[in-house]
């Protein structure tokens, strides 16, 4: 039997790892095919591309992209885009832009606080263009504001705390166009994290092509609740550990073990995605 993981992060985002550990881990635990998957980048896929090849694992590009629908945010995974389609890129590099300045703001509602925190310690620990609140917990933590990352995000960063800031989000309707004009497919990540079945029916309807039915944090029951949805609005099946490295604890890769018949399916989906763009001949 083959398998396969397919929602993986690295330091092109808020993970640990470089793509090169990420794929040794991959390696060791036997996966036949790995996806990455970082927030609003695709940056970390040439280099996790050769490294997968190195190990004869087989590498699908991807990327985590915050959206959201009627107020909702959700994570849409984009697989098979094409890394070099310009409008991604354009599109990639504008989120970032909007992450990084939500990063200053943060900050600056920090500074107004009294926590002395400079942006220029976050963006030096993010080390990456997708910096995100991970990165400011530990920048906390690094300059002994904070005992621990829970407290930072406890005391300041969670949803309405005083270092909250809302961020921009791009509505998931035209994300999924996005990927789809890329020549990727577009997938709901963890969506028993999100809890918003609701959305599911319409997001469907304007041609999202997978669910995340298989989650590190997914129980069974979980599962099997979305692989039943997945079948009831014709979607692609995926699964992935979500793996952040050691940023969570414990790395999680290992923990998801996708069957690989659900990566051909993905394949072939995104093979017709591509064909449909191909100019007539
Ligand atoms: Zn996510
Ligand atoms: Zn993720």
């Amino acid at each position: 039997m083959m398998f396969a993981d397919l929602h993986l992060h690295t330091n092109f985002s808020d993970g640990t790892y470089t793509p090169e550990e990420l794929a040794a881990h991959g390696h060791r635990h036997g996966l036949a095919a790995m996806a990455l998957t970082d927030h609003d980048t695709v940056e970390g896929c040439e280099r996790m591309a050769a490294a997968c090849e190195t190990d004869g694992i087989e590498f699908i590009s991807g990327a985590e992209l915050t959206a959201e629908i009627r107020g909702i945010e959700l994570h849409l995974l984009a697989y098979c885009v094409d890394l070099h389609n310009q409008k991604l890129l354009m599109e990639v590099g504008r989120f970032q832009l909007v992450r990084q300045n939500r990063i200053r703001e943060m900050v600056a509602r920090l500074n107004e606080l009294n926590v002395p925190l400079q942006a220029d310690a976050v963006f030096a620990i993010a080390n990456c263009r997708s910096p995100g609140r991970p990165h400011v917990a530990r920048a906390l933590v690094q300059a002994g504001l904070c005992g621990s990352l829970d407290e930072a995000f406890e005391r300041f960063l969670k949803v309405n705390r005083p270092a909250w800031v809302p961020k921009f989000k791009m509505s998931a309707l035209d994300t999924i166009t996005l990927v789809h004009q890329a020549g990727g497919v577009a997938v709901m990540a963890h969506p028993g994290l999100n809890r918003t079945d609701e959305i599911i029916p319409e997001l469907a309807q304007a041609g999202l092509d997978g669910l995340e039915c298989f989650h590190s944090r997914h129980s069974t029951a979980t599962s099997n609740h979305y692989l039943q949805m997945a079948d009831e609005f014709g979607l692609l099946v995926t699964g992935g550990s979500d793996c952040h490295g050691m940023n969570k604890g414990r790395p999680l890769i290992g923990s998801i073990k996708l069957p690989y018949q659900h990566v051909e399916a993905l394949k072939a989906k995104a093979a017709q995605q591509r064909a449909k763009l191909a100019p007539p001949v």
